[in-house]
C-alpha cells in the first residue's frame, strides 16, 4: 500500500508519501538534490532504522549522521549546535540535504537547522511516531525550546518531501501510539464526522497496528492538515483549529510538569473538557460528549484531567498563546466534525467545566 498526497505552500509544493512498509532510502533518494546528505536522528531511533537508511543512501551520496540524545529536554540551542558543528566540520555546502529520522523532536530540530544553516537548505522528514506522521512533519513549523518557553525559537520551513512508513510504528511504545491517536481523533472532531465513525469502526485495528488501516488514517490526517496549511500557512486563522483540546491540555501539562502526561494524553483529556463546554453552550449533546470519551478510551487515552484548582487552571489558561488582549480564546465544537475559535463563551460555564473535574 502506498499513498501520495501533495502539500501546497507559498514556497513550493511537496509530496507526503505514505507506505505500509518500504525501503526508506529508495523512497527519499529522488528528492535529494546534491551529493551530501546528513541524517539526524536520536539514540533510540538510531538502533532501529538508521543503518538500513544510511547503507541504502551510500551508493549515491556522501552520508553523514548526527545522533542526538533522546528527549524533549534536548530540543535546545545546545543540541542544534551539534548539527551546525557537524555541518561545518564536514564542509557541507548549500546543496546539503538534511534528513530527519525520528519523532517530532528530531523533526522540529532538523527542520530548524535546515531553515537556518546558510540561510536555508533542503530537508526531508521521515517521521517515525504517529504524532509526527499526522502532525509535526506536515506544515513547516520547525523550532526548539527556550528555557523560558516551549517552541519559542523557530521558523516556518517546508521540507522537500515527507515519508511516513507505517512499519516504523511497529516499534513504538503503546503510550506513544495512543498519544498520536489523540491527534488523529482531533482531526475527526474538528473536521469530519464521517471520519469519527470510521475511527470508531477501526480503532481496534489501528491499536493493533494493522498497517493498511494505519496508512489510511495517516493519509486522511495529513490531507486535513495539508488543506488547513494551504489555507493558512502562518496561523492567522483556520490553522488555530488544530489546537482543539490544547488550551485545556496545556493546563494539565504545565500543572503536572512536562513529561508526566504525554502531550497527546493531555490533549485527550482536554478535548473532553472542550466538548463538555461545547455541550454546556448547547452546541453538542450529552450523547456526543459520551461518544467522544468512548473513542478516546478505545485508544487507551485518559478522559479526565487530574484535580487542578479552578483558579489555578484559569491562570494557566491566560498564559496560552491564543490569549489575545487578556481574553481566553477556545476552540469549541459547533457540532461533531465542526470547530470554531471563540472568545464568546460564558465564563461561568468554563468555570463549571474546570470545577467538575475536581
Ligand atoms: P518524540 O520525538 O519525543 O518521540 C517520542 C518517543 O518515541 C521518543 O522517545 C522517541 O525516541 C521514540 N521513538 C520515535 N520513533 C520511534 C519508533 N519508530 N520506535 C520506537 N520509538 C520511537 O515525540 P513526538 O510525540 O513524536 O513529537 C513531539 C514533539 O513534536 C514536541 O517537541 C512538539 O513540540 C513537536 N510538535 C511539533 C509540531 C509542528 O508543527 N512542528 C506539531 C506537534 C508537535
Ligand atoms: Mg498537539
Amino acid at each position: 500500500m502506498k499513498a501520495n498526497l501533495t502539500v501546497h505552500t507559498q514556497s513550493h509544493d511537496y509530496p507526503i508519501v505514505i507506505t505500509s512498509q518500504c525501503d526508506l532510502a529508495k523512497e527519499v533518494a529522488p528528492y535529494i538534490k546534491g551529493k551530501q546528505v546528513m541524517v539526524v536522528t536520536n539514540t533510540t531511533v538510531e538502533k532501529l532504522y538508521l543503518q538500513a537508511l544510511v547503507e541504502g543512501l551510500q551508493a549515491d551520496f556522501e552520508v553523514l549522521t548526527v545522533v542526538l540524545p533522546d528527549g524533549e529536554q534536548y530540543k535546545t540551542q545546545q543540541y542544534i549546535d551539534q548539527i551546525y558543528d557537524a555541518l561545518m566540520d564536514n564542509h557541507c555546502s548549500r546543496d546539503v540535504t538534511l534528513i530527519a529520522l525520528g519523532g517530532g523532536v528530531v523533526g522540529d530540530m532538523t527542520g530548524f537547522a535546515a531553515a537556518s544553516f546558510m540561510r536555508g537548505v533542503n530537508f526531508i522528514q521521515i517521521p517515525t511516531t504517529l504524532l509526527s506522521q499526522v502532525d509535526s512533519s506536515v506544515g513547516g513549523k520547525t523550532g526548539i525550546n527556550h528555557p523560558k518557553g516551549k517552541n519559542m525559537i523557530g521558523a516556518f520551513w517546508q521540507p522537500q518531501m515527507v515519508l511516513a512508513d507505517m512499519h516504523t510504528l511497529t516499534t513504538l511504545p503503546q503510550r506513544e501510539l495512543s498519544a498520536g491517536m489523540a491527534e488523529v481523533i482531533k482531526y475527526a472532531l474538528i473536521m469530519d464526522a464521517d471520519f469519527l465513525t470510521w475511527l470508531e469502526d477501526n480503532m481496534s485495528a489501528l491499536m493493533s497496528l494493522d498497517k493498511v488501516v494505519l496508512a489510511e488514517a495517516v493519509a486522511r490526517c495529513c490531507q486535513y492538515k495539508a488543506d488547513i496549511v494551504a489555507q493558512d500557512e502562518r496561523e492567522s486563522g483556520k490553522r488555530a483549529l488544530l489546537n482543539f483540546g490544547h488550551t485545556f491540555g496545556h493546563v494539565i501539562e504545565t500543572h503536572e510538569g512536562y513529561g508526566k502526561w504525554l502531550h497527546g494524553e493531555a490533549v485527550a483529556a482536554g478535548m473532553v473538557q472542550a466538548a463538555q463546554l461545547s455541550q454546556k453552550m448547547g452546541w453538542i449533546s450529552e450523547a456526543d460528549v459520551q461518544r467522544i470519551s468512548k473513542v478516546l478510551q478505545a485508544a487507551q487515552l485518559p478522559i479526565k484531567p487530574p484535580a487542578i484548582d479552578t483558579q489555578i487552571a484559569l491562570d494557566l489558561m491566560q498564559h496560552d498563546k491564543k490569549v489575545k488582549s487578556g481574553q481566553i480564546r477556545l476552540i469549541l465544537l459547533k457540532s461533531v466534525g465542526e470547530a470554531v475559535v471563540t472568545a464568546d463563551f460564558d465564563q461561568s460555564l468554563l468555570e463549571a467545566v474546570l470545577t467538575e473535574t475536581l
